[in-house]
């Protein structure tokens, strides 16, 4: 299984490695398994430089690229301009035997662990069959998550849905914006009316 997002760390030059990626697929499985409503129109690209240190590896980076997610208050499909600046550093694993407890044995469990967002978070350097390899693509799926904007709008001026009737407002105003359209003021009207008679 060649995979470029594993890195095996016997790869590593001392000095470091600076590496890109343009893989498409790793953000859609994501997106499709976490279901994740963005969708791709181009490429992201990342950009990043691993360098070895006496107890892991410091992996910095920059992810961007275009991604389109619905406006917060509209829904309409948005474009969002992706540029996110990431660093991280990834210790080496506990040995094996310290971890035994809980942890699992057989190596078809061992696949479960690699997926990005098992308990084991604290490294993303993995061992297998006694050599170890940076998952990069469960770090750069976490970047990518922590990258999307928290309310994307289609325009800070965004006028969202009509609250009764789910018109787009910005296409311009809708049937029951002339009236008094909230039905909770029908309430307070009436209210009126009787204190007055009364
Ligand atoms: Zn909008
Ligand atoms: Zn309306």
């Amino acid at each position: 299984m060649t995979d470029p997002l594993r890195i095996p760390l016997s790869s590593v030059p001392r000095e470091g490695q600076t590496l890109s990626f343009e893989e498409r697929e790793l953000w859609m499985n994501g997106i499709r398994e976490f279901d994740i409503p963005c969708t791709l129109p181009g490429s992201i690209t990342v950009l990043i430089h691993i360098t070895p240190l006496e107890k892991g590896l410091l992996v910095r980076g920059t992810l961007s690229g275009t991604i389109e997610i619905p406006c917060t208050r509209c829904a309409e499909p948005t474009a969002h301009t992706l540029h996110h600046d990431f660093e991280s550093f990834e210790c080496m694993p506990a040995d094996p035997m310290l971890r035994q407890g809980g942890y699992p044995q057989t190596k078809e469990d061992d696949e479960n662990v690699n997926e990005p967002w098992s308990e084991d978070i604290d490294t993303r350097i993995r061992e297998e069959n006694g050599s170890f390899f940076l998952d990069l693509g469960a770090l750069l799926w976490e970047e990518f998550v922590l990258a999307q904007p928290l309310h994307p709008l289609c325009a800070d001026d965004c006028k969202g849905l009509c609250p009764r009737c789910g018109h787009n407002l910005n296409l311009g105003p809708c049937q029951c914006k002339d009236e008094t359209d909230d039905p909770r003021m029908e309430i307070f009207k009436t209210l009126t009316v009787s204190s007055k008679k009364s």
